[in-house]
């Protein structure tokens, strides 16, 4: 007896950075966790939700999520319809491909980037075509028009750091027929974002996760920015009570305290730089990045060498063995201690 999808039976999983059951042991820069506390608004917030006893929790959350809309919404000048919540901006992706690309159908993204989105293409049975990079890091072979169903750009590119201008984006989605999922996950951490496209493009989709900047990974949250029809079809498909109430709670404080989001995302951008700047007088190649993390080369190309050294020293990088990335390693950007404790691991490591 066989119950399963034969694309589910065949499907590989998605391998998540790895998570130490004794992670205050290490110095994680794995998975570009934050390392500075939540805004103190989050904690005193999730207090007062669950209130004595835990009373809240025996009655279901609000499903909309709507204050949490409205926060988002306002900081970032929309009307609540245009804006979602989700569990965690990986829900949010998957319902856009579960919205959009039904068995067989197509979805594209560029190669490296989020590898995730593979996964959740092979769990609609949906089809996958990757677009590669050049040495400019610009993409190859993107054809004058891409018939698919998704465009999944991942900007700042992960892992490179990179990060796509505006004006290629304007092009790219008039070059896609289905929607353009610009997938900010780090866009706190860069320059410029994409946000303004979503009101110019009716097929630019912009996603972002609180995970990063907001240091909130253990909460699960994110959100989309598109237009009402894409909301409304995002909201018929989402688990209806898909944010809890702590999660809910957690996303309108955090949103609310943006002095506080920016006083952190300037300490790690020049931690950035500065450890950008040190691994680059070791010898190492690093890609100039707009997300809380870096993606470094050794002298010698082999990326797995000091991924091993660093995991000896209780430093935990990303190394991945993908052939357009096993000559380099991704670091998360840590502390200033953190990243000097680094620096010296690497020195030793030579
Ligand atoms: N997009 C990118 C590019 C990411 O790196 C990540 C984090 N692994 C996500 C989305 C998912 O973030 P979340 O924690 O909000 O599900």
């Amino acid at each position: 007896m066989n119950a399963l999808r034969p694309s589910i039976d065949a499907m590989k999983p998605y391998v998540p950075g790895f998570q130490p059951k004794d992670g205050a042991r290490y110095i994680k820069l794995n998975t570009n966790e934050n390392p500075y506390p939540p805004a103190p608004g989050v904690h005193a917030a999730i207090l007062a939700e669950l209130g004595a006893g835990a009373e809240s929790l025996r009655k279901y959350p609000e499903p909309e999520s709507l204050l949490g809309r409205e926060a988002a919404a306002t900081l970032y000048g929309f009307d609540p319809s245009w804006v979602i919540l989700a569990n965690g901006s990986d829900e949010v992706l998957n319902n856009l491909i579960r919205a959009c690309a039904g068995e067989g159908e197509e979805i594209a993204f560029v190669h490296p980037s989020y590898s995730y989105y593979a996964t959740l293409a092979a769990i609609q049975g949906a089809r996958v075509r990757t677009f590669a990079l050049d040495e400019n890091l610009a993409i190859r072979d993107l054809p004058e028009r891409y018939e698919g169903k998704l465009f999944f750009l991942t900007n700042p590119n992960a892992p490179l750091g990179f990060r796509f201008d505006n004006d290629f984006i304007r092009k790219l989605a008039g070059r896609v027929a289905g929607l353009l999922v610009v997938d900010e996950a780090y866009a706190d951490f860069a320059a410029e974002n994409a946000l303004a496209l979503v009101k110019e493009l009716p097929n630019v989709v912009v996603t972002r996760t609180f995970s990063k900047s907001y240091s909130l990974a253990g909460m699960r949250l994110g959100l989309a920015i598109a237009r009402p029809e894409i909301i409304g079809a995002l909201d018929k498909i989402r688990d209806h009570y898909n944010l809890d109430r702590l999660a809910q709670v957690a996303a309108v404080a955090a949103l609310r305290d943006q002095p506080y989001l920016k006083s952190c995302v300037e300490r790690i951008c020049a931690t950035r730089e500065r450890f950008s700047e040190a691994l680059r007088a070791l010898g190492y190649e690093v890609i100039p990045s707009q997300g809380n993390y870096v993606f470094a080369s050794p002298p010698d190309g082999n990326g797995e060498r000091i991924y091993r050294g660093l995991f000896e020293r209780r430093i935990l990088a990303r190394h991945f063995s993908d052939p357009a990335l096993s000559h380099g390693l991704r670091i998360s950007i840590g502390t200033d201690a953190e990243m000097d404790e680094t620096l010296s691991a690497l020195k030793e490591i030579g």
